[in-house]
C-alpha cells in the first residue's frame, strides 16, 4: 500500500457542498451532447437533423481516431446541432420519446470477460462508446489503446467537495464496481485504487481492492497528483486514469449489453436551489439539475459546470457535458464593497490569512469577483505553497508566456494537474491554470 502524503495543496472552507442526500430527477424532455466540451477530439458528425437514434446510437466520432465514438444520451430525434465559429460543434440536442429504445450492444457475464482477449474489449468499449471514459495523463486525453499501459489509477476520491462522493454512487453498487477492476485487470495488471481522503464507510466493502491512501487536502487524490508521488523518476509522467463512477458505467455497459445512461450527480454553491446529489441521466439541461425552471433561482448565479475548480462557466440554457456531473452556483459578485479595504473580513475566504475568516470555523461564501484588479506577479509565493506536484508556478508561467517549450516543461509543465489552486490563491489575479492548459494542448497537437 502506497500513501500519499503532500502538506500542500488547499482545505476548501467554501460555502454551498453538496450534501450526501440522494434524489432522482424526472427525465428532461431532452438531453444533448457537448462535442465541443471533450478536449483532443476532432467530432465527425454521424447524424443529422430529423434523425432517429437510439440510446447508445454512435452520433459523431474522433476524425483522428474513428475508432473513439460517442453515443447518443437519448432515444428520439435529433432536434438541433448548434454549431460555434469555425463550424465547431457545440450541442447535439436529441428530443427523446416517451419510450426510448437502445441499441443493445453484446453483453458479457464476468467469464466471458476473463475469457476474452484484451483486444476483444477495447473494440466492444470503442463499439459501445465507452472507451472515452479511461484517458490519459499527462494531458488527460482520450487513453489509446495502441500505446503500452504503464498502469490505471482508479480515482474514488473527490476532494474537491463540488463532485459527486464516492460514499452515494457506490451504494449498492460495491459488486458491480470490483467486476469493473477485473476488467481494467484483462487491460493491465497495474490497476491502482485510491481510497477517498477521510473515513469513508462504503469503502470499507472495497478494502481489499485499496492499492493507494492519501493523506492532504484537495487535489491530494487526484492521479495525476498520486502519480507525481509514487514514480520514481520524471520521465513516468503518462499513466491511464478513470473516475470512479465511470467505472460502475463500463461494468454495467457489460453486464446489461446497453449504454449507460444513468448518472448521479450533485448541485452546489450557495445559490444552487437544492444542495445534494441527484440520480439523473447524462447530457440533462442545466436548468433541470439547478432547478432554475423559472429563471429566479439563476439571478446573479454564475453558472460552472464539471466542478468549482476544474469546471467551466456555461449558459443556463446548455446542457451537461459527457464527462460532468456536477452544477455549481455562486454569485458573480462584481458589486463593489464601500472601504472593503478596511473592513476586517471574518466573512471573506482567504488563503493568504488577510482577513479575520482565518479565525471563522464554518464554511465562507464565494464568489467569482476579482475583488480588485489584475496586476503583475509580486513573487509572494502562495501559488509554491499550494500547487501538490512542486511546480513553482510564477516561473513557468513567465516561460510559458514567452514560448519556452523546453524551459517550461523542465519546470514540471506536464506534472501540472490543472487543479486551478494557484490560480485560486494568486493574489494578482493571474490566470496560472487556464495558461498551462493552454501549453499543454499546443504541446499535445505538436505531439500528434
Ligand atoms: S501549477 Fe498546476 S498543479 Fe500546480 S497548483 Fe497550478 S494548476 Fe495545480
Ligand atoms: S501567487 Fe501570483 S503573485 Fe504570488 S508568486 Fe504566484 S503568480 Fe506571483
Amino acid at each position: 500500500m502506497i500513501t500519499v502524503k503532500t502538506p500542500k495543496g488547499c482545505k476548501l472552507k467554501i460555502a454551498g457542498k453538496p450534501s450526501l442526500d440522494l434524489d432522482r430527477l424526472a427525465t428532461p424532455a431532452s438531453v444533448a451532447m457537448l462535442p465541443a466540451r471533450i478536449p483532443f477530439v476532432k467530432p465527425r458528425l454521424k447524424v443529422k437533423i430529423g434523425d432517429r437514434v437510439k440510446i447508445g446510437t454512435p452520433l459523431f466520432e474522433d476524425k483522428r481516431r474513428p475508432a473513439i465514438q460517442f453515443g447518443s444520451p437519448g432515444g428520439g430525434v435529433v432536434d438541433e446541432i448548434c454549431f460555434g465559429p469555425r463550424r465547431i460543434i457545440k450541442a447535439i440536442v436529441i428530443r427523446l420519446d416517451d419510450n426510448e429504445e437502445h441499441v443493445q450492444f453484446t453483453s458479457l457475464t464476468a467469464q466471458d470477460i476473463e475469457a476474452a482477449t484484451r483486444d476483444d474489449l477495447i473494440k466492444a468499449m470503442q463499439d459501445g462508446g465507452v472507451w472515452p471514459f479511461i484517458k490519459a495523463l499527462p494531458f488527460r486525453d482520450i487513453a489509446n489503446p495502441e500505446e503500452p499501459v504503464p498502469g490505471i489509477f482508479v480515482n474514488l476520491g473527490a476532494s474537491e467537495p463540488f463532485l459527486p462522493q464516492s460514499q452515494v454512487y457506490l451504494r449498492n453498487a460495491t459488486d458491480l464496481f470490483e467486476s469493473g477492476i477485473n476488467l481494467l485487470r484483462k487491460l493491465t495488471p497495474h490497476v491502482y485504487v485510491t481510497r477517498p481522503p477521510g473515513k469513508a464507510p462504503v469503502v470499507k466493502a472495497l478494502k481489499h481492492l485499496i492499492t493507494h491512501t492519501c493523506k492532504g487536502a484537495y487535489p491530494v487524490d487526484d492521479p495525476g497528483v498520486q502519480l507525481y508521488h509514487s514514480k520514481k523518476s520524471s520521465d513516468e509522467n503518462r499513466s491511464w486514469y478513470i473516475d470512479g463512477q465511470d467505472l460502475l458505467h463500463l461494468a454495467r455497459f457489460f453486464e446489461t449489453g446497453r449504454y449507460p445512461i444513468e448518472r448521479i450527480m450533485v448541485s452546489g454553491g450557495n445559490l444552487a436551489h437544492a444542495n445534494k446529489h441527484f440520480i439523473t441521466r447524462t447530457g440533462i439541461p442545466l436548468a433541470t439539475l439547478g432547478g432554475c425552471h423559472d429563471g429566479q433561482a439563476a439571478a446573479g448565479a454564475r453558472f460552472i459546470v464539471g466542478g468549482l475548480f476544474r469546471g467551466y462557466t456555461s449558459e443556463i440554457d446548455s446542457y451537461m457535458g459527457f464527462y460532468e456531473n456536477a452544477l455549481t452556483l455562486i454569485a458573480e459578485g462584481d458589486e463593489k464593497e464601500a472601504f472593503g479595504f478596511m473592513r476586517p473580513g471574518y466573512g471573506k475566504p482567504s488563503s493568504s490569512n488577510t482577513f479575520l475568516s482565518v479565525y471563522n470555523p464554518s464554511d465562507i461564501k464565494t464568489d467569482c469577483g476579482m475583488h480588485g484588479e489584475r496586476r503583475a506577479c509580486i513573487n509572494c509565493g502562495f501559488c509554491v505553497n499550494v500547487c501538490p506536484v512542486d511546480i513553482l508556478p510564477q516561473f513557468t508561467y513567465k516561460c510559458v508566456r514567452a514560448d519556452e517549450v523546453e524551459e517550461s516543461l523542465a519546470n514540471g509543465l506536464l506534472d501540472c494537474v490543472e487543479c486551478s489552486l494557484c490560480t485560486y490563491v494568486c493574489p494578482s489575479k493571474i490566470e496560472l491554470c487556464a495558461r498551462f492548459k493552454q501549453a499543454k494542448e499546443a504541446y499535445y497537437k505538436e505531439l500528434t
